[in-house]
């Protein structure tokens, strides 16, 4: 969760505000890096729940103080203390909104202020080393020589542009060529590192692996040179195929940094797979029933691709994204994608959509054009958000919202761990301490999650 906190939520998620980014939720390839538009985007932060986010503490001792109550009720939704309502989370968790144009006149100086008040959490620094996580929202910060990105999602890329001067830019292969091409960064900080590959950097070995989350996603891992382990998730859905790789069997993890963007008992997901077999049934059902209907599969700008290409393989159809999503889709040199995209929206009934494309009316207008060829539209919204404690893992309850000839399926595809995944993910670490990452700015939401960790690694055995 933006992706951070749950603001994040698959903050990919947010991006598709269409105001920062374009109606893909992709970085808007425009110049958008002036020093107008970033005081406006400043602007706008600061009014915006990422800065009661930050406000709220960059210290340790931030997690053991009772502090004022925040705004933000998702939290209270979380706990279930109050009913959950997708509309409300939607809003609290949307990214922060650009306002729409509007001169303000403050100097640069007055931007520039503002982002060297705005200091660097705690968790996103490692201790003991020069580096920090996912912070290039707070200009140059000092003492960092290198700033390590875990993945292309705007709640952890947001900083970044062609102007960035501050330092040196550690990824993955496939999220440097996002941050070049969509972000314009010079190319001379940009520095990919091999998965599952030791890179010594100023003295600390670190090793990037694959976090089950989008495409590039990455954890983190630092041995520093007195033996101390660190391990920073970014965003990740917790695997049993995590359980194999040697780093993390052979090294104790002294801290985790850990996504815990539904550390709540509710989010017991089903797995992506048993997703998207049941995706794959309930199209195959449609299409017999109305062999004329157009399959929409809702998506942010990176994230949620196994969706369209689990529907793509199982009716041997190609996939039809516009450019900007194409430009994307296509860079991350996957053949089994690229080779099934194509141009014209008029030659395959498998469409992907921005996921705030996804309501009655604007499916509806966007059928119009395809009159001829389709009767009618069945589209999917793959989001952990969709999880309802009633359906549970049994998907076969899942009742679509229809209007007319447009039904929309919210499926619960998630790209973070549910809470049992965090669990057991924990207990096979067991780390020394663990520091979480996202829902971290509230006091109460923040002592349930040590609650539950102080649990976890008391038990001696694993509760699967
Ligand atoms: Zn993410």
């Amino acid at each position: 969760m933006t992706d951070e906190g749950l603001y994040e939520f698959e903050y990919g998620d947010c991006e598709s505000s269409g105001l920062l980014h374009d109606e893909n939720g992709f970085p808007s390839f425009q110049d958008n890096d002036d020093d107008d538009d970033d005081e406006e985007e400043e602007e706008e932060k600061e009014e915006s729940f990422a800065d009661d986010f930050y406000r709220c503490g960059t210290h340790w001792s931030c997690l053991l103080q009772t502090e004022r109550k925040l705004k933000q009720a998702n939290l209270f939704d979380m706990w279930g203390l109050k009913s959950n309502s997708e509309s409300e989370a939607n809003c609290l968790f949307s990214p922060p909104m650009k306002k729409l144009k509007a001169s303000n006149g403050k100097s640069k100086a007055t931007h520039l202020k503002k982002i060297a008040d705005r200091s660097c959490p705690f968790y996103k620094k490692i201790p003991g080393t020069p580096f920090t996580v996912d912070a290039f929202r707070y200009g140059s910060i000092k003492g960092c020589s290198a700033y390590f990105l875990t993945h292309f999602h705007y709640d952890h890329y947001g900083g970044l542009g062609k102007r960035w001067s501050h330092g040196p830019i550690y990824c993955s292969p496939l999220t440097a060529r996002l941050v070049r091409m969509c972000l314009l960064v010079n190319p001379s900080y940009i520095h990919p590192l091999e998965l599952n590959t030791e890179h010594v950097i100023d003295g600390v070995k670190v090793t990037l692996l694959e976090a089950n989350h989008c495409p590039g996603a990455a954890l983190i891992h630092f041995r520093l040179q007195d033996g101390q382990c660190y391990l920073h998730t970014g965003d990740f859905r917790a695997s049993r195929l995590m359980q194999s790789y040697p780093l993390l069997v052979n090294h104790r993890v002294n801290v985790l940094y850990l996504d815990t963007t539904y550390c709540n008992p509710k989010y017991k997901f089903p797995s992506k797979e048993d997703v998207l077999n049941y995706v794959v049934r309930v199209t195959k059902n449609c299409l017999k029933k109305q062999p004329k209907t157009l399959v929409v599969v809702g998506a942010y700008s990176i994230g949620k691709e196994s969706v369209f290409l689990a529907i793509s393989k199982a009716l041997g159809v190609k996939i039809y994204a516009n450019a900007s999503r194409r430009r994307v889709l296509q860079s991350f040199d996957w053949p089994e994608l690229s080779g099934n995209l194509c141009t014209q929206g008029n030659d395959t009934l498998l469409h992907v959509l921005p996921m705030s494309s996804l309501k009655f009316e604007t499916l509806k207008d966007y059928l119009k054009p395809y009159g001829n060829q389709y009767a009618a539209v069945l589209a999917f919204r793959p989001t952990g958000w969709t999880y309802s404690e009633t359906v549970g893992n049994q998907l076969d309850l899942i009742r679509p919202l229809s209007r007319g000839n447009i039904t929309i399926y919210g499926v619960p595809y998630s790209e973070h761990s549910s809470f049992t995944e965090l669990r057991e993910f924990v207990q096979f670490l067991r780390p020394d301490k663990i520091i979480p990452t996202v829902n971290v700015w509230n006091a109460a939401s923040r002592e349930k999650m040590q609650s539950f960790f102080r649990e976890w690694l008391s038990c001696k055995k694993l509760m699967i």
